[in-house]
């Protein structure tokens, strides 16, 4: 037996029709915000993730689904989508073109790391990026557009921001918590003493919880922001009061890596346990610079499917559904046809083996059916169907051609 990669899930009933649900609910809630759908590759060069997702994390060193192709290039199954989507805007000459663009994405993402609950090695991702406008009322529509997809879908969550500085007056802070750190050195984790050197911002969300309570006294971003990073995050904090949207701010929300500055936001569900944001996102003005292009100021988000599913409140709307059978086998021809007619607005099976009125009755009981439709010798002679109603035990006899 031939088993599926170590978490690499198949994906059946219910799981796969919620995962419609949430796309076309996201989709349509997208489409409303002004955003297009964008496909891109999802086996990329390895260079443009070690570029963009950055070489110190986590991700390119540990996780990446990393290989030498046949025409020996050094190639990755993508770990995040943002990367793809700003090399392809890059590519296509987008960021010379001006104007604003947006595009929503959705697919799998690939990361080798030690599988469990929520978390897999491919996992699936609802993204946005937002190109062309630096402003945090962009930002706050951003925010607003992922409350209505949860709202929608009646997901709970918190949402949590911060603001992550900029080239301004992030140069100082780095070198107030690099100072800060220093004193503290023989009291934080081994991947914090590293961080402290590669990243220093990054020891901010350190899981450990030793940790956590050191940072307590860390000096925080918020109280270091310039008058204009200032401003912006008045600005976006404003416009989610005038939006009834309720958000608390974490000043150890951060995303560490250079062309990422100002606004950065997490949505958590209280439901799946620790550790369990749902989505996140911010602001990223320098990537596409980064990235080879011409400097263009963006926004962005990604949701995580998996997790997200599992808190899908509404259910399935519940369908009428159809069982067909005959009491003989010259009636499945006209069994087929009247359930061709039903397919037209309902889910229906066909049992094509003849059975007792009794068998096919105990069958569509099983399989869940609203009616169970039968034909038999005499049904066929005068071109009827015999039906049930499955919830209140009705039955008639009605015409083919009425049916
Ligand atoms: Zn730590
Ligand atoms: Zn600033």
């Amino acid at each position: 037996m031939i088993n599926s990669l170590r978490g690499m899930n198949d994906m059946f009933y219910p799981d796969s029709a919620l995962y419609e649900q949430f796309i076309s609910v996201a989709t349509k809630v997208a489409s409303r915000y002004g955003y297009r759908f964008l496909q891109t590759p999802t086996l990329e060069q390895t260079s443009l993730f070690k570029r963009s997702v950055g070489e110190s994390s986590d991700i390119v060193n540990k996780e990446m689904y990393q290989f030498t192709d046949k025409g020996s290039n050094d190639v990755c199954l993508r770990p995040e989508g943002t990367a793809g989507v700003v090399r392809a805007f890059i590519q296509h000459k987008l960021d010379r073109a001006g104007g604003v663009h947006r595009y929503f994405y959705h697919g799998s993402m690939f990361r080798y790391e030690r599988p469990q609950k929520g978390r897999l090695r491919e996992f699936h991702q609802f993204g946005i990026e937002s190109f062309g406008i630096e402003s945090a009322y962009e930002d706050a529509t951003t925010i607003l557009m992922l409350c209505d997809i949860f709202n929608e879908l009646a997901i709970e969550y918190t949402l949590s921001i911060n603001s992550i500085a900029d080239e301004n007056c992030m140069p100082a802070y780095k070198k107030m918590l690099i100072e800060f750190l220093e004193l503290q050195n023989d009291k934080i984790c081994e991947d914090c003493c590293k961080r402290k050197k590669l990243n220093p911002i990054r020891v901010l969300d350190c899981k450990n919880s030793n940790c956590q309570l050191i940072y307590k006294d860390a000096p925080k971003l918020l109280d270091h922001l310039c008058d204009s990073c200032n401003n912006e995050f008045e600005q976006l904090k404003s416009i989610l009061d005038d939006n009834s949207i309720e958000y608390k701010i974490d000043t150890h929300l951060v995303r560490g890596l250079d062309y990422y500055n100002r606004t950065a936001f997490e949505f958590i569900s209280g439901d799946i346990g620790a550790q369990n944001a749902i989505a996140g996102g911010g602001r990223y003005d320098k990537l596409c610079e980064h990235l080879g292009g011409r400097a263009t100021p963006a926004v962005g988000a990604a949701i995580g499917l998996e997790r997200v599913l599992e808190l899908i409140k509404l259910g399935l709307e519940p369908t009428q559904s159809y069982y067909f059978g005959a009491m003989d086998s010259e009636s499945i021809p006209m069994l087929i046809r009247a359930a061709r007619i039903k397919r037209a607005v309902a889910p229906c099976n066909i049992e094509y083996r003849p059975r007792s009125l009794k068998a096919h009755l105990k069958n569509a009981d099983k399989a869940n059916a609203s009616y169970c439709v039968i034909i038999g010798e005499d049904e066929r002679k005068d071109a009827k169907l015999w039906i049930k109603n499955l919830q209140d035990n009705t039955q008639n006899r009605v015409d083919i051609d009425k049916f």
